[in-house]
Protein backbone atom coordinates (compact mmCIF):
# COMPACT_ATOMS: atom_id res chain seq x y z
CA UNK A 1 0.00 0.00 0.00
CA UNK A 2 1.59 3.43 -0.74
CA UNK A 3 1.14 6.64 1.49
CA UNK A 4 1.68 10.23 1.51
CA UNK A 5 4.64 11.68 2.98
CA UNK A 6 3.76 13.70 6.06
CA UNK A 7 6.58 16.90 5.95
CA UNK A 8 7.34 18.87 9.53
CA UNK A 9 10.05 20.89 10.38
CA UNK A 10 10.04 19.06 14.07
CA UNK A 11 9.17 15.24 14.44
CA UNK A 12 9.34 14.98 18.07
CA UNK A 13 9.81 11.39 19.15
CA UNK A 14 7.69 10.92 22.20
CA UNK A 15 4.47 12.32 24.17
CA UNK A 16 5.33 12.64 27.48
CA UNK A 17 5.94 15.77 29.29
CA UNK A 18 9.22 16.07 27.57
CA UNK A 19 8.12 15.80 24.08
CA UNK A 20 4.99 17.91 24.23
CA UNK A 21 6.86 20.59 26.17
CA UNK A 22 9.42 20.93 23.86
CA UNK A 23 7.06 20.32 21.02
CA UNK A 24 5.17 23.02 22.25
CA UNK A 25 8.26 25.50 22.25
CA UNK A 26 9.31 24.46 18.86
CA UNK A 27 6.06 25.04 17.03
CA UNK A 28 6.63 29.08 17.69
CA UNK A 29 9.30 28.17 15.41
CA UNK A 30 7.87 26.21 12.94
CA UNK A 31 5.57 23.23 12.54
CA UNK A 32 5.83 20.38 14.46
CA UNK A 33 4.81 17.15 14.99
CA UNK A 34 4.78 15.04 18.21
CA UNK A 35 4.90 10.69 17.52
CA UNK A 36 3.62 8.42 20.23
CA UNK A 37 4.08 4.46 19.75
CA UNK A 38 0.87 4.54 22.66
CA UNK A 39 -2.87 5.22 21.37
CA UNK A 40 -2.82 8.15 24.05
CA UNK A 41 -0.14 9.96 25.49
CA UNK A 42 1.20 10.24 28.95
CA UNK A 43 0.85 6.34 29.71
CA UNK A 44 4.27 5.77 30.72
CA UNK A 45 6.80 7.26 33.35
CA UNK A 46 4.73 10.55 32.73
CA UNK A 47 1.51 9.00 34.20
CA UNK A 48 3.00 7.35 37.35
CA UNK A 49 5.22 9.74 38.58
CA UNK A 50 4.96 11.17 42.34
CA UNK A 51 3.83 14.62 41.05
CA UNK A 52 6.16 16.55 43.60
CA UNK A 53 7.64 20.24 43.00
CA UNK A 54 10.84 20.75 45.05
CA UNK A 55 13.71 22.72 45.19
CA UNK A 56 15.85 20.35 47.08
CA UNK A 57 15.31 16.66 45.70
CA UNK A 58 17.70 15.47 43.03
CA UNK A 59 21.39 17.11 42.28
CA UNK A 60 22.44 20.55 42.26
CA UNK A 61 21.54 21.12 38.48
CA UNK A 62 18.27 19.78 38.73
CA UNK A 63 17.47 21.96 41.47
CA UNK A 64 18.46 24.88 39.36
CA UNK A 65 16.49 22.94 36.31
CA UNK A 66 12.99 23.37 38.79
CA UNK A 67 13.66 26.50 39.49
CA UNK A 68 13.92 27.50 36.29
CA UNK A 69 10.51 25.94 35.63
CA UNK A 70 8.74 27.46 38.33
CA UNK A 71 7.59 30.79 37.02
CA UNK A 72 5.53 28.54 34.19
CA UNK A 73 4.08 26.23 36.78
CA UNK A 74 2.96 29.56 39.20
CA UNK A 75 1.51 31.44 36.29
CA UNK A 76 1.07 29.30 32.87
CA UNK A 77 0.96 30.60 29.26
CA UNK A 78 -2.56 32.06 27.78
CA UNK A 79 -5.11 29.29 27.55
CA UNK A 80 -2.92 26.13 29.25
CA UNK A 81 -5.48 26.11 32.19
CA UNK A 82 -8.42 27.18 34.24
CA UNK A 83 -7.46 25.92 37.37
CA UNK A 84 -3.83 26.38 39.14
CA UNK A 85 -0.97 23.92 38.05
CA UNK A 86 0.57 23.93 41.89
CA UNK A 87 -0.98 22.96 45.00
CA UNK A 88 0.71 23.60 48.20
CA UNK A 89 2.10 20.20 49.55
CA UNK A 90 4.83 20.90 52.40
CA UNK A 91 7.33 17.71 52.33
CA UNK A 92 9.47 16.81 55.80
CA UNK A 93 12.81 15.02 55.06
CA UNK A 94 13.19 12.63 58.44
CA UNK A 95 15.45 9.68 59.50
CA UNK A 96 16.89 8.21 62.71
CA UNK A 97 19.95 9.13 64.07
CA UNK A 98 22.21 7.60 61.60
CA UNK A 99 21.19 10.32 59.56
CA UNK A 100 21.98 13.34 61.19
CA UNK A 101 24.86 14.02 58.96
CA UNK A 102 22.96 14.02 55.71
CA UNK A 103 20.04 16.28 57.51
CA UNK A 104 23.06 18.70 58.13
CA UNK A 105 23.81 18.75 55.05
CA UNK A 106 20.63 19.08 53.54
CA UNK A 107 20.08 21.76 55.58
CA UNK A 108 23.52 24.41 54.61
CA UNK A 109 21.54 23.78 51.00
CA UNK A 110 18.26 25.93 52.34
CA UNK A 111 17.28 28.28 50.04
CA UNK A 112 15.90 31.65 50.24
CA UNK A 113 12.04 32.22 50.44
CA UNK A 114 9.89 29.35 49.20
CA UNK A 115 12.85 26.95 49.08
CA UNK A 116 13.66 27.88 52.39
CA UNK A 117 14.10 24.47 55.05
CA UNK A 118 13.81 24.56 58.47
CA UNK A 119 14.40 21.92 61.45
CA UNK A 120 11.63 20.35 63.15
CA UNK A 121 11.81 18.38 66.83
CA UNK A 122 10.45 14.46 65.70
CA UNK A 123 7.00 15.84 68.32
CA UNK A 124 6.62 18.94 65.36
CA UNK A 125 6.73 15.59 62.32
CA UNK A 126 4.24 13.36 64.45
CA UNK A 127 1.96 16.77 64.92
CA UNK A 128 2.12 17.12 61.14
CA UNK A 129 1.73 13.45 60.09
CA UNK A 130 -0.25 11.98 62.48
CA UNK A 131 0.67 8.36 61.00
CA UNK A 132 4.56 8.55 61.43
CA UNK A 133 5.72 6.29 63.84
CA UNK A 134 7.99 8.50 66.17
CA UNK A 135 10.23 5.50 67.11
CA UNK A 136 12.12 5.94 63.92
CA UNK A 137 12.61 9.25 63.25
CA UNK A 138 15.29 11.38 65.74
CA UNK A 139 14.20 14.57 63.83
CA UNK A 140 12.75 16.48 60.88
CA UNK A 141 13.53 19.11 58.18
CA UNK A 142 10.65 20.78 56.90
CA UNK A 143 10.40 22.37 53.37
CA UNK A 144 6.73 24.28 53.62
CA UNK A 145 7.81 25.43 50.16
CA UNK A 146 7.25 22.01 48.21
CA UNK A 147 4.29 21.95 45.93
CA UNK A 148 2.20 19.54 44.18
CA UNK A 149 1.83 19.33 40.61
CA UNK A 150 -1.35 18.21 38.53
CA UNK A 151 0.76 16.09 35.66
CA UNK A 152 -2.73 15.49 33.92
CA UNK A 153 -3.62 18.94 33.66
CA UNK A 154 -0.37 20.41 32.76
CA UNK A 155 0.41 17.65 29.67
CA UNK A 156 -2.64 18.10 28.41
CA UNK A 157 -1.83 21.97 28.54
CA UNK A 158 0.96 21.58 26.91
CA UNK A 159 -0.70 19.59 24.55
CA UNK A 160 -3.71 22.17 24.27
CA UNK A 161 -1.03 25.12 23.35
CA UNK A 162 0.79 22.77 20.49
CA UNK A 163 -2.13 22.42 19.14
CA UNK A 164 -3.27 25.74 18.91
CA UNK A 165 -0.06 27.05 17.80
CA UNK A 166 -0.91 24.45 14.07
CA UNK A 167 1.43 21.13 15.74
CA UNK A 168 0.33 18.26 15.40
CA UNK A 169 -0.28 14.69 17.68
CA UNK A 170 0.12 11.50 16.23
CA UNK A 171 -0.58 8.39 18.16
CA UNK A 172 -0.35 4.89 17.52
CA UNK A 173 2.76 5.85 15.63
CA UNK A 174 5.88 3.97 16.12
CA UNK A 175 9.58 4.98 14.90
CA UNK A 176 10.67 1.96 13.31
CA UNK A 177 13.49 3.58 11.09
CA UNK A 178 14.78 6.69 10.10
CA UNK A 179 17.10 7.24 7.34
CA UNK A 180 19.48 11.03 7.28
CA UNK A 181 19.92 12.48 3.28
CA UNK A 182 20.53 15.95 2.13
CA UNK A 183 19.90 17.51 5.56
CA UNK A 184 16.48 15.30 5.61
CA UNK A 185 15.32 12.62 8.07
CA UNK A 186 13.05 9.97 6.66
CA UNK A 187 11.35 8.34 9.42
CA UNK A 188 9.01 5.02 8.84
CA UNK A 189 6.44 3.96 11.31
CA UNK A 190 4.34 0.62 10.53
CA UNK A 191 1.95 2.71 8.14
CA UNK A 192 3.33 6.17 7.68
CA UNK A 193 6.69 7.85 6.53
CA UNK A 194 7.27 11.34 7.41
CA UNK A 195 10.57 13.76 6.39
CA UNK A 196 11.56 16.05 8.71
CA UNK A 197 14.18 18.55 8.98
CA UNK A 198 15.04 17.81 13.03
CA UNK A 199 14.49 14.28 15.08
CA UNK A 200 14.13 15.24 19.15
CA UNK A 201 14.56 12.37 20.78
CA UNK A 202 11.83 12.56 23.97
CA UNK A 203 11.26 8.64 23.87
CA UNK A 204 11.80 8.44 27.69
CA UNK A 205 13.46 5.04 28.64
CA UNK A 206 13.55 4.10 24.97
CA UNK A 207 16.06 7.41 24.05
CA UNK A 208 19.09 5.05 23.33
CA UNK A 209 16.90 2.56 21.04
CA UNK A 210 15.75 5.23 19.30
CA UNK A 211 19.39 6.66 18.47
CA UNK A 212 20.45 2.98 17.11
CA UNK A 213 17.21 2.92 15.16
CA UNK A 214 18.50 6.50 13.77
CA UNK A 215 22.10 5.59 13.21
CA UNK A 216 23.37 7.51 15.93
CA UNK A 217 25.64 7.34 18.97
CA UNK A 218 23.80 5.97 22.06
CA UNK A 219 24.30 7.85 25.22
CA UNK A 220 24.10 4.89 27.78
CA UNK A 221 20.72 5.03 29.39
CA UNK A 222 19.98 2.94 32.04
CA UNK A 223 16.10 2.97 32.97
CA UNK A 224 14.95 2.23 36.87
CA UNK A 225 12.03 0.88 37.70
CA UNK A 226 10.57 2.17 41.08
CA UNK A 227 7.20 1.11 42.76
CA UNK A 228 4.07 2.73 44.11
CA UNK A 229 1.27 1.09 45.99
CA UNK A 230 -1.50 2.98 47.63
CA UNK A 231 -2.91 1.71 50.85
CA UNK A 232 -6.04 2.87 53.58
CA UNK A 233 -5.74 4.60 56.42
CA UNK A 234 -8.05 4.82 59.22
CA UNK A 235 -10.99 7.27 58.70
CA UNK A 236 -10.20 8.62 62.33
CA UNK A 237 -8.75 11.51 60.69
CA UNK A 238 -10.70 15.51 59.90
CA UNK A 239 -7.63 15.91 57.44
CA UNK A 240 -5.78 13.90 55.06
CA UNK A 241 -3.44 16.94 53.96
CA UNK A 242 0.11 16.23 55.39
CA UNK A 243 3.19 16.98 54.60
CA UNK A 244 4.83 14.63 52.39
CA UNK A 245 7.40 12.30 54.09
CA UNK A 246 10.90 11.19 52.52
CA UNK A 247 12.98 8.82 54.37
CA UNK A 248 16.95 10.33 54.06
CA UNK A 249 18.26 6.92 53.93
CA UNK A 250 16.29 6.63 50.77
CA UNK A 251 13.83 3.53 51.67
CA UNK A 252 11.00 5.22 52.02
CA UNK A 253 8.36 7.86 50.72
CA UNK A 254 5.11 8.65 51.61
CA UNK A 255 2.23 10.83 50.75
CA UNK A 256 -1.48 11.20 51.34
CA UNK A 257 -4.70 11.17 50.19
CA UNK A 258 -7.79 11.18 50.96
CA UNK A 259 -8.31 8.15 53.40
CA UNK A 260 -4.93 6.64 52.09
CA UNK A 261 -1.30 6.69 51.33
CA UNK A 262 1.25 6.48 48.62
CA UNK A 263 4.35 4.86 49.56
CA UNK A 264 7.67 3.80 47.33
CA UNK A 265 10.32 1.86 48.69
CA UNK A 266 12.35 4.19 46.62
CA UNK A 267 13.64 1.33 44.49
CA UNK A 268 15.51 1.91 41.45
CA UNK A 269 16.06 -1.73 39.51
CA UNK A 270 17.91 -1.83 36.49
CA UNK A 271 15.56 -3.25 33.30
CA UNK A 272 14.74 -2.49 29.56
CA UNK A 273 12.67 0.22 28.46
CA UNK A 274 9.35 -1.63 28.48
CA UNK A 275 5.54 -0.87 29.92
CA UNK A 276 6.76 -1.46 33.62
CA UNK A 277 4.57 -3.18 36.65
CA UNK A 278 5.29 -3.75 40.35
CA UNK A 279 6.29 -7.30 41.47
CA UNK A 280 5.18 -8.83 44.64
CA UNK A 281 8.28 -8.82 46.23
CA UNK A 282 9.11 -4.61 45.68
CA UNK A 283 5.29 -4.77 47.03
CA UNK A 284 5.75 -6.73 49.90
CA UNK A 285 8.74 -5.18 50.68
CA UNK A 286 6.97 -1.53 50.54
CA UNK A 287 4.17 -2.62 52.59
CA UNK A 288 6.77 -3.80 55.15
CA UNK A 289 8.18 -0.62 55.52
CA UNK A 290 4.89 1.45 55.48
CA UNK A 291 4.39 -0.87 58.95
CA UNK A 292 7.37 -0.59 60.41
CA UNK A 293 7.82 3.86 59.72
CA UNK A 294 4.38 4.39 60.63
CA UNK A 295 1.31 3.24 62.55
CA UNK A 296 -0.71 1.32 59.61
CA UNK A 297 -1.60 -2.10 59.04
CA UNK A 298 -1.54 -2.56 55.95
CA UNK A 299 -4.10 -5.24 55.61
CA UNK A 300 -5.41 -4.19 51.57
CA UNK A 301 -3.60 -2.57 48.52
CA UNK A 302 -5.98 -0.03 46.69
CA UNK A 303 -3.88 0.03 43.83
CA UNK A 304 -0.12 -0.50 42.85
CA UNK A 305 2.02 0.53 39.58
CA UNK A 306 5.65 0.78 38.64
CA UNK A 307 7.64 3.24 36.47
CA UNK A 308 10.82 3.84 34.67
CA UNK A 309 12.88 6.46 35.84
CA UNK A 310 16.00 6.86 33.57
CA UNK A 311 19.41 8.00 34.19
CA UNK A 312 22.91 7.96 31.98
CA UNK A 313 26.12 7.60 33.70
CA UNK A 314 26.33 10.98 35.82
CA UNK A 315 22.41 11.19 36.43
CA UNK A 316 22.25 14.65 34.94
CA UNK A 317 20.06 14.92 31.77
CA UNK A 318 20.88 14.71 27.88
CA UNK A 319 19.92 17.87 25.76
CA UNK A 320 21.38 19.25 22.76
CA UNK A 321 22.62 18.32 19.02
CA UNK A 322 24.49 14.75 19.10
CA UNK A 323 28.17 15.12 18.26
CA UNK A 324 27.65 13.43 15.19
CA UNK A 325 24.60 15.15 13.48
CA UNK A 326 23.22 18.25 14.52
CA UNK A 327 19.85 17.90 13.51
CA UNK A 328 18.93 14.98 16.12
CA UNK A 329 18.73 16.31 19.12
CA UNK A 330 18.25 14.48 22.35
CA UNK A 331 15.93 15.31 25.70
CA UNK A 332 16.17 12.25 27.98
CA UNK A 333 17.93 11.36 30.78
CA UNK A 334 15.13 13.05 33.27
CA UNK A 335 15.61 10.08 35.87
CA UNK A 336 12.89 11.31 38.72
CA UNK A 337 12.53 14.99 37.87
CA UNK A 338 11.15 15.11 34.47
CA UNK A 339 8.12 16.84 35.72
CA UNK A 340 9.21 19.15 37.31
CA UNK A 341 11.80 20.65 34.75
CA UNK A 342 9.58 20.22 31.70
CA UNK A 343 9.56 24.09 30.78
CA UNK A 344 13.15 24.46 31.26
CA UNK A 345 14.16 21.50 29.35
CA UNK A 346 11.49 22.35 26.49
CA UNK A 347 12.71 25.81 26.31
CA UNK A 348 16.69 24.67 26.61
CA UNK A 349 15.97 21.63 23.80
CA UNK A 350 14.50 24.26 21.41
CA UNK A 351 17.24 26.54 21.78
CA UNK A 352 19.96 24.09 21.17
CA UNK A 353 17.57 22.65 17.98
CA UNK A 354 17.89 25.85 16.41
CA UNK A 355 21.58 26.53 17.34
CA UNK A 356 21.12 29.29 19.78
CA UNK A 357 22.26 30.39 23.18
CA UNK A 358 20.76 28.99 26.39
CA UNK A 359 17.80 30.83 27.94
CA UNK A 360 18.89 33.50 29.83
CA UNK A 361 17.20 32.66 33.34
CA UNK A 362 18.90 29.03 32.52
CA UNK A 363 22.41 30.35 32.02
CA UNK A 364 21.99 32.83 35.08
CA UNK A 365 21.86 29.67 36.81
CA UNK A 366 25.06 28.63 36.04
CA UNK A 367 24.04 26.07 33.55
CA UNK A 368 26.58 25.28 30.46
CA UNK A 369 25.40 23.19 26.89
CA UNK A 370 28.30 21.25 28.31
CA UNK A 371 26.91 20.29 31.63
CA UNK A 372 23.95 18.82 29.40
CA UNK A 373 25.29 17.74 25.97
CA UNK A 374 25.17 14.27 24.23
CA UNK A 375 29.20 14.50 24.47
CA UNK A 376 30.11 14.17 27.82
CA UNK A 377 28.20 10.56 27.83
CA UNK A 378 29.47 9.35 24.41
CA UNK A 379 33.44 10.40 25.79
CA UNK A 380 32.42 8.50 28.96
CA UNK A 381 31.23 5.08 27.25
CA UNK A 382 34.48 5.34 25.25
CA UNK A 383 36.52 5.71 28.27
CA UNK A 384 34.55 2.78 29.94
CA UNK A 385 36.18 0.50 27.32
C1 LIG B 1 7.43 6.46 40.61
C2 LIG B 1 7.90 7.73 39.96
C3 LIG B 1 7.81 8.93 40.66
C4 LIG B 1 8.22 10.12 40.06
N1 LIG B 1 8.03 11.29 40.75
C5 LIG B 1 8.36 12.48 40.16
C6 LIG B 1 8.12 13.70 40.83
O1 LIG B 1 7.60 13.73 41.96
N2 LIG B 1 8.49 14.87 40.21
C7 LIG B 1 9.06 14.88 38.96
O2 LIG B 1 9.39 15.95 38.46
N3 LIG B 1 9.28 13.72 38.29
C8 LIG B 1 8.95 12.52 38.86
N4 LIG B 1 9.17 11.34 38.19
C9 LIG B 1 9.90 11.37 36.91
C10 LIG B 1 9.03 11.73 35.73
O3 LIG B 1 7.84 10.96 35.76
C11 LIG B 1 9.82 11.46 34.44
O4 LIG B 1 11.08 12.09 34.49
C12 LIG B 1 9.08 12.00 33.22
O5 LIG B 1 7.75 11.54 33.19
C13 LIG B 1 9.80 11.58 31.93
O6 LIG B 1 9.01 12.04 30.85
P1 LIG B 1 9.33 11.59 29.38
O7 LIG B 1 8.39 12.33 28.51
O8 LIG B 1 10.79 11.72 29.13
O9 LIG B 1 9.06 10.01 29.37
P2 LIG B 1 7.69 9.19 29.15
O10 LIG B 1 6.56 9.78 29.89
O11 LIG B 1 8.01 7.76 29.41
O12 LIG B 1 7.39 9.40 27.62
C14 LIG B 1 8.17 8.82 26.58
C15 LIG B 1 7.23 8.42 25.49
O13 LIG B 1 7.95 7.99 24.33
C16 LIG B 1 7.16 7.02 23.67
N5 LIG B 1 8.00 6.25 22.74
C17 LIG B 1 8.99 5.37 23.04
N6 LIG B 1 9.51 4.83 21.91
C18 LIG B 1 8.84 5.39 20.87
C19 LIG B 1 8.91 5.23 19.45
N7 LIG B 1 9.75 4.36 18.85
N8 LIG B 1 8.07 5.97 18.67
C20 LIG B 1 7.17 6.83 19.22
N9 LIG B 1 7.06 7.00 20.57
C21 LIG B 1 7.88 6.30 21.38
C22 LIG B 1 6.63 6.18 24.81
O14 LIG B 1 5.49 5.44 24.42
C23 LIG B 1 6.34 7.24 25.87
O15 LIG B 1 4.98 7.67 25.86
C24 LIG B 1 8.77 10.12 38.74
C25 LIG B 1 8.86 8.93 38.04
C26 LIG B 1 8.42 7.74 38.62
C27 LIG B 1 8.49 6.46 37.82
Amino acid sequence: MTHDTIKTDFLVIGGGIAGVSAAYHLAAEGHAIVLETEDVCGHHSTGRSAAIFSEHHGPEIICDLALASKSFFENPYDGFTETPFLSKRGVIFTGDASQQDAMDKMLAGSRDGDGALREISSDEVKALVPVINQDVIARGIYYEGGREIDVHAVHQGWIRGLKKRGGEVHTSQELLSATFDNDVWTVKTRNKTYEANYIINASGAWADVIAERCGVQKVGLVPKKRTVITVPVSDDYDDYHWPMVIFTDGKLYFKSEKGAIMASPMDETVVEPMDAWADNMDMAVTADLVEKRTNIDVTKLINHWAGLRSFVFDDIPVVGPTPDNDRFIWLAGQGGYGIKTCDAMGRIATALTLGRDLPDDVKKLGITKESLGAERCIKHLKEAV
